[in-house]
């Protein structure tokens, strides 16, 4: 486990830039979200803490360690995509055994890590199975098990569920919510849809052109919204 501190970081593309000196303090099992419209910055932010993307300004810290300049390998994080990045010519339990073959790790342990996972998941019936005959939630449990195996003390979540229907995804919220508070991973998550902000974040931000509006807690936003941006973003009563 591990909090995790971004600290007056900064981001640009060349001459443009996207993120401006933000600063949020993520504490050690907390599930904070990210929010806000598309191209403020939300992925960007979240691929500097998996040390996707360089810094250009300030720092970010994993636990008690500055990150700015380690490799993804090195920093205890483990990523899940909107668009599940699974190997399509192997199996769910080869997909989730991958990450640790690569890393040396005794076959021992990867048979248990992997049988956690499929139990925590319900994913024990698909082991066998390929990703082209899954379902996408199915995949995306897939994609949650890669991570989970890693043991990793930051889950970071990038628009997880956007692929999914709208009923599943109402069911992949709970089921990542019920994630959370089993293992109590430290998680960042990334989204553009406010309900699955305010239903899911222990503590949301709200992102704006590379800025932060506000952060708070969801019912602190949505009865003290900061300005008329994060009133009509969260949707407050009229
Ligand atoms: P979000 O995830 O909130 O939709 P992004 O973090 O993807 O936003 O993008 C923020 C801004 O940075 C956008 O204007 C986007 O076009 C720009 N951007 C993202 N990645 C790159 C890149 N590799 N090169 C140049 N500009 C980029
Ligand atoms: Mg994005």
């Amino acid at each position: 486990m591990a909090q995790v501190a971004i600290s007056n970081v900064a981001k640009a593309f060349g001459t443009v830039k996207v993120l401006h000196d933000v600063s949020v303090d993520i504490a050690d099992g907390q599930f904070v979200v990210l929010v806000g419209p598309s191209g403020c910055g939300k992925s960007t932010l979240l691929r500097m803490v998996a040390g996707l993307e360089t810094v250009s300004g300030g720092t970010i810290a994993i636990g008690d360690r500055v990150v700015n300049h380690l490799p993804p390998a090195k920093r205890d994080i483990a990523m899940v995509f909107q668009n599940y990045a699974l190997y399509p010519h192997k199996t769910v339990e080869q997909n989730m055994a991958f990450a640790l073959k690569l890393r040396k790790t005794d076959p021992a342990v990867v048979a248990e890590r992997v049988k956690r996972a499929a139990d925590i998941l319900d994913l024990n019936p698909y082991l066998k199975r390929y990703p082209r005959q899954l379902s996408g939630g199915q995949r995306q449990r897939v994609a949650m098990g890669r991570a989970i195996v890693r043991n990793p003390h930051v889950f970071l979540f990038d628009e997880p569920l956007s692929n999914l229907d709208a009923k599943l995804r109402v069911q992949m919220r709970t089921e990542i919510k019920e994630l959370h508070q089993r293992l109590k991973t430290t998680t960042i998550y990334v989204t553009h849809d406010q309900i699955e902000a305010m239903t899911m974040a222990d503590k949301i931000v709200v992102m704006r052109d590379g800025r932060i509006e506000q952060v708070g807690a969801p019912l602190e936003l949505f009865d003290r919204p900061a300005n008329l941006f994060v009133a009509g973003f969260i949707g407050s009563p009229s």
